[in-house]
């Protein structure tokens, strides 16, 4: 067994594949060297070892949806504040953020810290950008990316939560935030938020493609209306030729549209290569995952907020995270529970631009759970988990190891 900073070799032994095939792992400088059945025994007897005493080893889970600037995590606990509707949720935040101290670094980095315990070493964050805030959330994240980047990889979204037609000078502020470091354009339900459909996207599209980079929008809008929007949305990526780089998260609507509206929307979006981010959510419509899939439509999964002024609830654990989509899409079978896992590690992976897979010359990024299969893993949702990161054990049993940090 080895902890903290060395990237010397490491040989993982008695561990299990997917299928429950047992296998080691021999790892140097970070990197995985080999990979099956006896790489253990033609090592040398000097090499640091982990058992992993029969366990799966597997891919690190991925966060595609989370908002480090929002969580209150670290500061006591926070009553829910109501809101009947987005404005009014948008304007409670406000209000809550004004009342809450400790700095998004602080926050943020707690977040980081409790997600990379539980398996996840890579993120999307969204973080808001308003004329209110202007860029200093964003800086706050980006400052995480240099504190937090022996834990996590960081990609960002700029965020426009107050929306961009009804908050004067956002867009200039989107535009300046790609400069500044962000990796994506954010959006928010064009119809519902800024009563502007065209002029919304027309906004984030243009700055999108003026840096060259991708969108990933916020889409509660519902039925038909949202429906519209998301072929709006797939009709812009096109002509712009963004094919795989626009996310919607969200799109709540796909799970709510009879066939036709249905079939010709998701067709849409599989030729523009629009992924869908989903968290499972109750107890609003759930766009149909298999049904998505089945037309090419990416579909991936997020933990969106955690201990916010949104919503009390989180942990940012993936391994529950797809529970809760097995949960809300009736996954029974091992290869429904199989799905759901790439959910959280595959998908959002493909959808980040990396490659998440165990494989000789691969960055040895995994983590080691108790379990006969990703099935049972699913089913059982362990938390003694053991989590490498460039060969290094980061965690394990669902806490951060001193020497990681
Ligand atoms: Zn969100």
């Amino acid at each position: 067994m080895t902890e903290g900073r060395s990237k010397g070799m490491l040989v993982v032994s008695n561990a299990r594949d997917g299928s429950g095939g047992t296998i080691d792992l021999v790892i140097s400088e970070g990197t995985i060297r080999a990979i099956g059945p006896g790489g253990a025994k033609e090592t040398s007897d000097d090499v640091p070892r982990f058992d992993a005493e029969g366990g799966i080893v597997c891919q690190p889970f991925v966060d595609g949806h989370l908002h480090l600037d929002k969580t209150l995590i670290g500061l006591p606990f926070f009553p829910h504040v109501e809101g009947e509707t987005i404005a009014a949720r948008i304007e409670a935040e406000k209000r809550i953020r004004r009342q809450a101290s400790g700095p998004i670094q602080m926050r943020g980095g707690r977040l980081i810290e409790q997600i990379v315990a539980r398996g996840t070493l890579a993120l999307r964050s969204h973080v808001d950008v308003d004329s209110g805030i202007g860029l200093k959330g964003l800086e706050s994240v980006l400052s995480l990316k240099e504190s937090h980047g022996h834990l996590v990889d960081i990609q960002t979204v700029a965020f426009p939560q107050s929306g961009v037609m009804r908050d004067a000078g956002t867009a200039d502020l989107l535009d300046a935030a790609i400069a500044a470091g962000a990796d994506l354009v954010g959006g928010l339900d064009p119809a519902g938020v800024d009563n502007d459909i065209d002029g919304h996207l027309d906004a984030i599209f243009a700055i999108a493609s003026k840096h060259g980079v991708g969108l990933d929008i916020h889409l509660h809008d519902a039925g038909a209306l949202g429906a519209f929007e998301l072929r709006q949305i797939a009709t812009r990526t096109r002509a712009l030729g963004l094919e795989g780089k626009v996310a919607v998260s969200h799109a709540f609507c796909l799970g709510e549209l009879g066939d036709a509206d249905f079939g010709r929307t998701a067709e849409a979006l599989a030729e523009a290569g629009v992924a869908i981010m989903t968290t499972g959510p109750g107890p609003v419509p759930m766009p149909p995952v298999k049904r998505l899939k089945s037309i090419g439509v990416r579909v991936f999964c997020g933990s969106d907020n955690i201990r916010d002024a949104w919503s009390p609830f989180g942990n940012g654990d993936m391994l529950e995270r797809a529970g809760i989509v097995c949960d809300r899409q009736n996954f029974r079978s091992d290869a429904d529970l199989e799905e759901a896992f790439a959910l959280t590690t595959e998908a959002p992976a493909a959808v980040l631009g990396r490659s998440n897979s165990l494989q000789v010359g691969a960055r040895a990024d995994f983590q080691i759970l108790p379990a006969s299969s990703i099935a049972e893993a699913v089913a059982s949702r362990p938390m003694d988990r053991a989590v490498f990161r460039n060969g290094v054990m980061l965690a394990r049993g669902g806490r951060l190891l001193q020497a990681g940090v």
